[in-house]
């Protein structure tokens, strides 16, 4: 061994060390835009690192790619947490699947959100029964592929009330509670509250302003939620109808009473007490006239507030014991 790679492993392994010794909630960003195509950024994915084991909060299209470039541990996945049945937030849940079980996940995944995700897995399972089957067939020889294991297992959670909350799922010391919110005609949608360790965050989901919200997030360390710009959509609808893209520019109208401006955001984040916000679900990243500046134009007039834009890439950790906000990045 030369004496620059000794050098360089005694210089890796205490960080090593360091990552595996972690206790807290840690956030990966695995998709930050919204259904239209943004490069570098995949559609809405939100992990959640905690225990040993990975949690997602749905599995926008693109979202598995990022995960395993940085080489998140996949194997390690126990749940997929569904906020609701758009389709930019469900689309990879069958690569995510497969990819996870083929690189050693010993046990089904959970897909656990509202009614729907039923037969959301029941169709996955069915669509894929042959890919898992050949995968099966061809590597079994030294590592078992047992076929149970790579199923998705759904897990519906009902909250009868606009505004109510219910234990999605409970492992250990984390608790991560499902909270009602308004992304109607959309209807039930859910955000979600991972709870460990006196640590918390909460993860919005698609929704208008909604402060139930707010009262649920009451006293989380982060608040990440999703983000739309009104003015630029309507810009956006304006221009599409003149360029004689009505349809587009109808749908791109009908966004505006489903999505939480970022002052809108802002206003909630500060009612809710936390200690940082993040906007996601950045449809609009990819518009000309996008920029970060315009996209969040008063977000502080109502007061001082810890926000910034997420990135796909962007992490957070929240260390059990501290009351550290660490932001980094892969
Ligand atoms: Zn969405
Ligand atoms: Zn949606």
């Amino acid at each position: 061994m030369s004496r620059l790679i000794a050098v360089l492993l005694l210089l890796l392994l205490p960080a090593t060390a360091k990552a595996q010794a972690f206790d807290g909630l840690r956030v990966v960003f695995c998709g930050t835009s919204g259904p239209l195509p943004i490069a570098g950024r995949a559609k809405p994915c939100t992990a959640v690192q905690v225990g040993g084991a990975l949690y997602l909060v749905d599995v926008g299209p693109e979202s598995t790619e990022n995960l395993m470039s940085w080489r998140v541990p996949v194997a390690t996945a126990k749940a997929v947490f569904i906020t609701h049945l758009h389709s930019d937030h469900i689309g990879d849940l069958g690569e995510f699947n497969m990819q996870s079980w083929v690189g050693g996940r010993a046990q089904p995944l959970a897909v656990v959100g509202p009614a729907g995700v039923d037969k959301l897995a029941k169709g996955m399972n069915l669509a894929y029964e042959d890919d898992h089957r050949f995968r099966k067939a061809h590597h079994e020889h030294g590592a078992t592929f047992e076929l149970p294991a790579g199923l998705l297992q759904p897990k519906v959670v009902t909250i009868a009330k606009p505004d109510g909350v219910a234990v999605a799922w409970k492992d250990g010391d984390l608790t991560v509670t499902a909270i009602r919110v308004a992304h109607d005609p959309i209807d039930p949608a859910f955000a979600y509250r991972f709870d460990y360790k006196g640590r918390s965050v909460v993860i919005s989901g698609d929704t208008r302003k909604w402060p139930p919200l707010a009262a649920a997030a009451k006293g989380a360390d982060v608040l990440i939620h999703e983000a739309q710009n009104n003015a630029m959509t309507r810009q956006m609808a304006a221009g599409l109808k003149t360029m004689g893209n009505a349809r587009l520019s109808s749908i791109m109208a009908d966004t505006v009473t489903y999505h939480t401006e970022p002052v809108e955001a802002a206003d909630l984040a500060r009612a809710a007490g936390v200690k940082a916000l993040v906007l996601t679900h950045l449809t609009q990243a990819g518009l000309p006239m996008y920029s970060p500046e315009t996209f969040a134009k008063g977000m502080e007039d109502g007061g001082k507030l810890d926000w910034r834009l997420a990135k796909d890439g962007m992490t957070i950790e929240l260390p059990a014991g501290s009351s550290d906000v660490r932001f980094g990045a892969y």
